[in-house]
């Protein structure tokens, strides 16, 4: 999985009697998988050789990477190693599924784990996520270095920039393969900083008479962390709402990637008894998702907030291609409302997480690899 396509991302590494596998992600099913929900790899020839597996290697903790984890578990018992964001993400969706495995790891970046024949170096690296790493594995036969989803962002909002002094020492040493993420090999540039965007959050926040909804991938924790500082800032309280983005939310305030002082948090319910003025309500549903907290505000659909004249909503995401259609009908029904709308054509309110040209030219001149393989990208990436 993960090659010519985005999506449902899984790697095997086999050698002699070792079997290593990066990530095992979902992916999305295509308009003409009618009735079809989630879309999982076939792990027919991993089940085929489990006596071989020693352990799966995660880079970071998006769905497209860690959202197949609990069916595999069902057929396979094997240890997983991630950084700290990534494995609590994986218990909270194994304890949701039901899954149990004493196996989780902790690895910090820095570590290595030696797993049969290959010993897997975690790389920090800068994602639209906390905690994602490159993964250098050394094998028998060379170094494999797999970049995992990377950009290169010098002031990241939380977190330190990508190790490009450890990248550079593999290149000096020679790297046999490297599997590069080029899902924005066709945008010309560099990947923008999530620091950019603090400005223009500040300016929109000051601007807003009324009540602000920003809509955002959940696992965008930097992003929820400018929000947060932005509430703060111009004292709103700050309502979450739904499903997903209280579990992200609660994962990472309880490990620490999140800093929200309690005070600032109100319950749904208790909405009525603020000002509009004094609320900013952090929501998923940034991809127009049917039954995501946005659409439901923009359908009049949801049984607690009202979206009314002169709110703001900030869509800070971009379109996952595919679902442009779903959000185009919530920013027209937001419209219909007379609510303002903020979205990525408009102003500089999302940066990519993956890498531009710019960046993976550094990468690739960094690691000077003797094969290289694109990954993360369809065929024309
Ligand atoms: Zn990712
Ligand atoms: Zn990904």
């Amino acid at each position: 999985g993960g090659l010519g396509e985005i999506g449902k991302n899984i790697t095997v590494l086999e050698y002699g009697d070792d079997i290593v596998i990066i990530d095992c992600g979902m992916g999305f099913p295509e308009d003409e998988m009618l009735g079809i929900d989630i879309v999982i790899p076939d792990i027919t020839y991993l089940v085929n050789n489990k006596e071989k597996i020693r352990g799966i290697v995660i880079t970071h903790g998006h769905e497209d990477h860690i959202g197949s984890i609990p069916y595999l578990l069902r057929k396979l018992d094997v240890p997983i190693y991630g950084t700290r964001f990534s494995i609590g993400l994986i218990e909270k969706k194994l304890l949701e599924h039901q899954v149990k495995t004493p196996q989780l790891h902790n690895v910090s970046h820095g570590d290595r784990v030696e797993l049969g024949c290959f010993s897997v170096h975690f790389i920090r690296s800068n994602h639209s996520i906390p905690d994602a790493s490159c993964l250098a594995i050394t094998t028998p036969i060379g170094v494999v270095f797999h970049t995992g989803d990377f950009k290169i962002d010098y002031t990241p909002v939380g977190g330190l920039p990508i190790d490009l002094q450890t990248i550079a020492e593999y290149g000096k040493k020679g790297v046999l393969l490297a599997m590069s993420d080029s899902t924005n090999v066709e945008s010309p540039g560099s990947s923008m900083s999530e620091g950019s965007l603090t400005n223009n959050f500040t300016d929109i926040f000051k601007k807003a008479k009324k009540r602000i909804v920003v809509a955002t991938f959940a696992s965008n924790v930097y992003r929820i962390q400018q929000i947060v500082d932005a509430a703060k800032i111009f004292k709103r309280k700050i309502v979450i709402s739904g499903r997903s983005m209280v579990n992200v939310v609660q994962v990472a305030t309880d490990l620490g990637y999140l800093t929200i002082s309690p005070e600032l948090i109100i319950n749904v319910n208790d909405i009525n008894k603020y000002k509009d003025k004094e609320l900013v309500v952090i929501s998923t549903g940034s991809q127009g998702e049917p039954m995501a907290a946005l659409s439901r505000m923009a359908a009049s659909d949801h049984r607690k907030i009202e979206l009314k004249e002169g709110d703001t909503v900030i869509i800070s995401a971009s379109a996952i291609p595919g679902n442009e259609k779903t959000i185009n009908k919530v920013i027209n029904q937001l419209y219909e409302k007379n609510v303002e709308v903020v979205y990525d054509k408009m102003q500089d309110i999302h940066v990519s997480g993956h890498a531009k040209q710019e960046d993976l030219k550094l990468m690739l001149t960094l690691l000077q690899p003797k094969f290289f393989i694109p990954v993360h990208g369809e065929r024309r990436h």
